[in-house]
């Protein structure tokens, strides 16, 4: 298995192999870029099938990272780690002391911060060994309120100002009072984002392959229950997938009918090319890595000790990012992610 000559090698700066023999320890972390700071990235927890499987998806997740923070216009660069290993079968106390120790080798070049099959318990096991850890400690968050460390908040609130803009864009709508929104997936991320747009008078259809939370979106946000394939074929304003990626494809884009798409799933499209497909059929796509970075602007404050304003306003700047993004689709005639692509190059670029 070579590094080097990897489809998804893409110029990475570092790649480095953790073992661990007597917590069992497997472990890889990827550095893409560190041009406008350290790199942050979460560290995903996941029965790979193999070492290669491992590598494919650092390194993909690491280069993501390297995008998002620049498009967030912040001073940290991207960066992923992955533990081989099953979430509910082989975590740790010493697995996840053995992690922290090895992202502490790397002497702050990596941040580690939590991600799928991680959470806010692991990185504070892994801070008793490394200081270059985010999203351990509780503090003020962005809305006043404490926060556990769990960036899931701040990447709700991103969401719902990035629905704000695009119906604005998309729709000629300045509030929400009344606007029909498809949310699949009412996790962390999209029941907060179901609750805020509640609040703003937005009516909800809602789908979660987990019927207790389904229950408490109906329950508690008067949500109207769909089937797990009836969520994409809804006559609403805005599809907001808040689950898995992936679920833009050619069979969910025949049945879609919303002209919006505005959630917070990673890697939304199956397909690159599918972003033409919408841009063809007049739907608005809201790029994945713009409209979520709330998370990562909350880690990145939890490091710079920026106060709490202040990361309101920069959550609150994914709305200007967007703005800009659509606006500049429109005029040049290009797609979305294309022009976020574009974007992220310039701000690296000139960082
Ligand atoms: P989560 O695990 O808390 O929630 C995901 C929810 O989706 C769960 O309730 C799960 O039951 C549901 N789900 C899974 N498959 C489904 C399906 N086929 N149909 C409907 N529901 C399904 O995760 P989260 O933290 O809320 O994150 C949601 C998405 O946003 C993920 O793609 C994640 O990568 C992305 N994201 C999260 C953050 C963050 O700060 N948490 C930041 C950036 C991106």
């Amino acid at each position: 298995m070579s590094v080097f000559s990897h489809v998804e090698f893409d110029q990475h700066e570092q790649v480095v192999y953790g073992h661990d023999a007597k917590s069992g320890l497997k472990a890889i972390i990827a550095i893409h870029n560190t041009r406008l700071g350290p790199a942050l990235g979460g560290c995903r927890m996941y029965p790979y099938a193999d070492d290669e499987q491992a590598l494919r998806d650092v390194l993909r997740l690491s280069r993501g990272m390297t995008y998002k923070s620049a498009l967030a216009n912040l001073p940290l660069g991207g960066g992923k780690a992955v533990i081989i290993g099953d979430p509910r079968k082989d975590k740790s106390e010493a697995l996840f002391q053995a992690m922290g120790d090895f992202v502490n080798s790397l002497g702050g070049r990596y941040i580690t911060a939590a991600d799928s099959g991680t959470g806010v318990a692991e990185m504070q096991t892994m801070a008793e060994r490394t200081r270059h850890v985010g999203g351990a400690v509780s503090r003020e968050g962005f809305d006043g309120r404490v926060s556990t460390g769990d960036p899931s908040p701040a990447t709700a609130y991103g969401v719902f100002i990035g629905v704000q803009v695009a119906v604005q864009h998309r729709l000629g709508r300045n509030d929400l009072k009344g606007l029909k929104v498809a949310i699949q997936g009412l996790g962390q991320v999209g029941f907060d984002l179901a609750r805020q747009l509640k609040q703003a008078g937005a009516e909800l259809w809602v789908h979660d392959i987990q019927e207790v939370n389904v229950r408490r979106a109906v329950e508690q946000l008067g949500a109207f229950a769909v089937g797990e394939q009836d969520i994409y074929g809804l006559d609403v304003d805005v599809f907001a997938p808040c689950a898995m990626g992936g679920i833009i494809n050619l069979q969910s884009l025949e049945a879609l009918r919303a002209p919006v798409i505005a959630g917070a799933a990673n890697n939304q499209l199956a397909d690159a090319q599918l972003a033409e497909e919408l841009q063809r059929r007049g739907v608005l796509y809201a790029p994945d890595y713009a409209i979520n970075a709330g998370g990562i602007i909350d880690i990145g404050y939890e490091r710079s000790g920026g106060s709490t304003a202040q990361l309101k306003a920069h959550i609150e700047s994914i709305g200007d990012t967007l703005r800009l993004i659509f606006q500049r689709a429109d005029r040049e005639g290009r797609t979305t992610t294309s022009i976020a692509d574009s974007l992220a190059h310039e701000r690296l670029a000139a960082g």
